[in-house]
């Protein structure tokens, strides 16, 4: 069996996508995939089926059982249920990707864009255990053997967006990277909705669609939603990664998922009179690399040399030109010499997107999040739903690793508010329901949401204990989630 597998060049190719380790690589593999296996994978709606056709042998069957497990779901209706459905993802971070996934399942035409190249993240991402199940059922361990082995919960943000960017191209979506989002094509005449793009003469632009989901990041929020700020006390998280070369030595390590000041106030203590470094908490996660997250105080900061000059305001503290970058590179290492009790052998950073050392510190001390999670805009009688998902819907704070766990909430709430759409529900009702399951978002923890993590799908009942889809009026929607322009 194994000598036929290798001299079969799609199953070769197919073993070559699997352990891609790059977001290119991914995409430049399975273009190839594609063309010896003569399928198109612009044909969305059968693409998948021939896929499995073609490929159907032990290694690759072994991929289709957990997918169609996944498809099989009665939630999606065989995909037929926004068959007729085209969607605009915008971003192709955790959050785009796995939206997206749910989207392709529901049978809709699905476009992702994203404006970067490469998957370059390093840091990495706190997982609940539903999450770590909902990842198991789509093949993460197929594409990632160390997902998630023994008790660890966590992976690095670029390893997650390549399962999910695999998992994506295999059920038919179409991932378009090097393009921006810079705003909307308004219907005209016999087009509908489309998007102005950078470059402007990319061929996404052509795409028409009824259903827009921003999953931009913390920073991009379209036109119509309006955000809240949350400022709390000042709030410096540090981030840091050195190159993991997986020895002996490094392995005993332990990690650290969290400590905080009030529950260790000795270790806290130790490390201010051996260092001068003063934190709130730390994290440690080994895993591609050695990675900490901490939050430090200002005062400490200042101390030793991190920050140059005090500000009250938080944007010109943290200024670039405010920052002392060798400073900060001595601090963070420090910080995760003494957590580690020394025993981490010859730690040198690793590299960031721009080949610099992997040390950034971000400003926590305002959070946002968005006022709505739905819209409905309407121009020349078209209509575009338009939705929120993760970190541009609400932003976590990074030390407690809410990001994805509240993230892929979300993505699984938006694809049934799409699912409501294309079973032709009236758009206030959508958007009311959309908005009731909003209600519920920042509260969860995993403690409140169900433990049936086998019985989770896009369907709200089964992940939140307490769910009311009509806590919100669809009246109560209508000034604030539909604009419609007839002009
Ligand atoms: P993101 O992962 O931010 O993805 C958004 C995507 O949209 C990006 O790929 C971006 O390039 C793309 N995009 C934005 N605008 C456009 C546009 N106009 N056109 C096309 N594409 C666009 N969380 C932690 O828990 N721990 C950490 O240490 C940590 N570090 C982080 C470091 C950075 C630099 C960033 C940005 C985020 C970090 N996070 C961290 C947050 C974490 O990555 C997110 O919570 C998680 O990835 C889910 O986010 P998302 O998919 O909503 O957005």
């Amino acid at each position: 069996m194994a000598n036929q597998d290798s001299t079969n060049p799609s199953h070769d190719l197919f073993e070559q996508f699997v352990q891609a380790q790059t977001c290119k690589e991914v995409q430049r593999i399975f273009s190839e995939l594609c063309h010896h296996l003569q399928v198109d994978p612009r044909d969305y709606q059968s693409f998948y089926t021939k896929l499995k056709e073609r490929l159907n042998y032990w290694k690759a069957k072994s991929l289709w059982v957990k997918l169609d497990k996944r498809a099989q779901h009665q939630d999606y209706q065989q995909g037929e249920v926004c068959a007729k459905n085209k969607c605009l993802v915008l971003g192709a971070g955790p959050c785009g990707l796995r939206t997206a996934i749910e989207l392709a399942l529901l049978g809709a035409h699905v476009v992702v864009l994203e404006k970067r190249d490469s998957f370059s993240r390093n840091n990495v991402l706190h997982l609940w255990p539903y999450t770590i199940s909902d990842l198991r059922g789509l093949a993460a361990k197929k594409f990632y053997g160390k997902f998630c082995t023994g008790a660890l919960d966590h992976i690095s943000i670029r390893q997650l967006q390549l399962i999910l960017l695999k998992v994506c191209l295999l059920l038919g979506v179409e991932v378009q990277t090097g393009v921006e989002f810079k705003g909307f094509v308004e219907p005209s005449g016999a087009t509908g909705w489309m998007a102005k793009l950078f470059p402007d003469n990319h061929p996404a632009g052509k795409f028409q669609f009824d259903v827009f989901i921003s999953a931009g990041g913390g920073s991009f929020v379209p036109y119509g939603f309006k955000r809240k700020e949350l400022r709390g006390k000042l709030a410096i998280g540090i981030t840091c990664n050195f190159l993991n070369r997986h020895t002996a030595a490094e392995t005993q390590v332990a990690e650290i998922s969290g400590v905080a000041r009030i529950y260790n106030q000795k270790f806290f203590q130790d490390l201010l009179t051996e260092t001068g470094i003063d934190l709130e908490n730390i994290v440690y996660y080994k895993d591609d690399t050695h990675y900490f997250v901490m939050t430090a105080k200002k005062k400490s900061l200042l101390k030793m040399g991190v920050i140059k000059q005090d500000f009250s305001d938080a944007d010109k503290l943290l200024a670039q030109v405010n920052v002392d970058q060798e400073a900060l590179l001595r601090y963070a290492y420090d910080a995760a010499q003494f957590s580690t009790g020394h025993c981490l052998p010859d730690m040198q950073f690793a590299q960031n997107h721009a080949g610099q050392p992997d040390v950034a510190m971000f400003d926590f001390t305002c959070m946002h999040r968005a006022e709505n999670a739905s819209l409905v805009r309407e121009r020349k009688g078209k209509k575009l739903l338009m939705g929120l998902v993760g970190d541009c819907l609400v932003e976590p704070f990074w030390p407690l690793g809410t990001g994805i766990a509240r993230g892929f909430l979300a993505a699984f709430d938006t694809a049934w508010m799409v699912r409501s759409w294309g079973k032709g529900r009236p758009h206030m009702e959508v958007l009311a329901e959309r908005e009731s399951i909003y209600q519920l978002l920042s509260q969860t923890t995993p403690e409140n949401t169900s433990k049936k993590y086998s019985a989770f799908s896009i369907d709200p009942a089964t992940r939140y204990q307490h769910v009311n889809l009509n806590s919100v009026k669809a009246f109560q929607v209508k000034n604030i989630n539909i604009i419609y322009s007839f002009y």
